[in-house]
């Protein structure tokens, strides 16, 4: 049976005009700016640029403003706003903001969702996720969450050390995972919490120096100490964090997937102009069987990373946990990504380190992708624990 995998027209339409969106006036924009963004000033540009190109929001519901696009949907745009480091941003697709959004549209009441969805849907605000945490506390392993939220008179008060949490500074709020019941080593008992950056009890401690720069706001150490914030700061059920997480991360890796997929397709667009044009003994560069054949590794890379992305993302959009098919596709794309940005710099030789094109830029911005949304390790640890529970469950049949 045949299997008709193209875009619906309208999602055509809307790859075509972000595709020269992003040419014509988020790539000049990013190279004068060597690729980070660092001022709110760029940030409000590349916003108002995207609004007026009418590409604004492609995620978000109607209702708030976007264009509604499913995860297939996303996974296009997505690839072709990711082809720029400013793409996520101008669209306001970028993490965490987009995860976030994803999240409240998902779960949070309708007093949230005018509160906190709406301003960030438009792009007035920023926000952050708050999970990971220094050691001994949550990483890889979310159960060792040592963050605690208390119930006292009227609401909570929140104590705990966070780290990396993307985008802290500047954002108007937190989405803070602390633990409600449950022990150190119990799956159960953390909520999600929503905590106005104004108040007095959350503290910005530094900004991590970090390989990577262009994730917007920088990665921020942020402390909660006797942070009280009233009832209805919890977002969805107590004690259901961990169950709301999943609703977060699986789509949230998927467009990781998808933006860093964008970037693999420009380094190797560098790659291959540089192959076609440089000549070294006698021929051209594309004309060595060598260069040949990181040009071929990195086409198969990309082919294989996208009918990845698009499996999980048909999953999820029947409603599916795609817990495997989103893991198997985020393993696999963070490394293929990583080796096609690597094998277009070895293509370009001391161009590609230079600052002359962008791709050493590229090279430090996906390489922490094998560590964030779950390393390539935790990954295909789970991975492989489902594939032998499934065994399990088919032997005793
Ligand atoms: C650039 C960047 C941005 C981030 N942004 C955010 C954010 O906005 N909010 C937030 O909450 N967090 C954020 N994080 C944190 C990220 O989610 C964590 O780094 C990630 O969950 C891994 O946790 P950890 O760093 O504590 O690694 P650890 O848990 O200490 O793991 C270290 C290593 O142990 C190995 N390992 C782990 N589990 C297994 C296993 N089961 N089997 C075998 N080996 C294993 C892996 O090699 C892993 O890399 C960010 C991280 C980075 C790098």
């Amino acid at each position: 049976m045949a299997v008709d995998l193209s875009p619906t027209p309208d999602v055509a339409e809307l790859v075509e005009r972000t595709t020269a969106f992003v040419r014509d006036v988020v790539i000049p924009l990013e190279e004068r700016h060597g690729g980070v963004a660092r001022t709110e000033d760029v940030r409000t540009e590349l916003q108002r640029a995207a609004k007026d190109a009418g590409v604004f929001a492609p995620h978000v519901s109607h209702e708030y403003g976007g264009h509604g696009l499913d995860m297939r949907g996303r996974a296009a745009v997505f690839e072709a706003a990711g082809y720029s480091l400013f793409g996520p941003l101008a669209l306001n697709i970028a993490a965490p903001d987009e995860g976030n959004m994803h999240l409240l549209e998902a779960i949070a009441t309708d007093q949230q969702k005018e509160r906190y969805l709406r301003p960030l849907a438009t792009g007035e605000v920023r926000s952050c996720f708050a999970m990971t945490e220094p050691a001994p506390g949550a990483g890889s392993d979310p159960n060792a969450l040592t963050t605690v939220a208390e119930r006292e008179e009227g609401g909570w008060r929140i104590n705990g050390h966070k780290w990396f949490i993307t985008g802290a500074d500047g954002a108007a709020y937190a989405i803070c995972m602390a633990r409600t019941s449950g022990t150190d080593a119990g799956k159960a008992g953390a909520t999600m919490f929503l905590v106005d950056a104004d108040n007095p009890g959350m503290r910005l401690v530094r900004h991590i120096d970090t390989l990577d720069e262009s994730l917007y706001g920088g990665h921020l150490e942020v402390l909660f100490e006797d942070c009280r914030v009233p009832d209805d700061a919890v977002l969805g059920e107590v004690d259901e964090g961990f169950r709301y997480a999943q609703v977060r991360l699986g789509p949230a890796r998927m467009t990781h997937c998808m933006r860093w997929l964008g970037i693999a397709r420009r380094s190797q667009d560098i790659a291959v102009a540089r192959a076609a044009d440089r000549e070294a003994f006698g021929s051209r560069l594309g004309e060595l069987g060598m260069v040949q054949q990181m040009i071929a590794d990195n086409e198969i890379d990309i082919a294989a990373s996208r009918g990845l992305i698009t499996q999980a993302c048909w999953e999820l959009d029947q409603g599916r946990s795609a817990a495997q098919s989103t893991a198997v596709a985020k393993t696999f794309c963070a490394e293929a990504i990583w080796r096609v940005v690597d094998r277009s710099l070895q293509i370009c030789g001391s161009l590609g380190v230079s600052g002359d094109v962008l791709l050493s830029r590229f090279l430090r911005e996906v390489r922490p992708f094998r560590i964030y949304d779950g390393p390539s390790e935790t990954h295909r640890w789970s991975i492989a624990r489902r594939v032998l529970r499934r065994h399990d469950t088919e032997v005793r049949r």
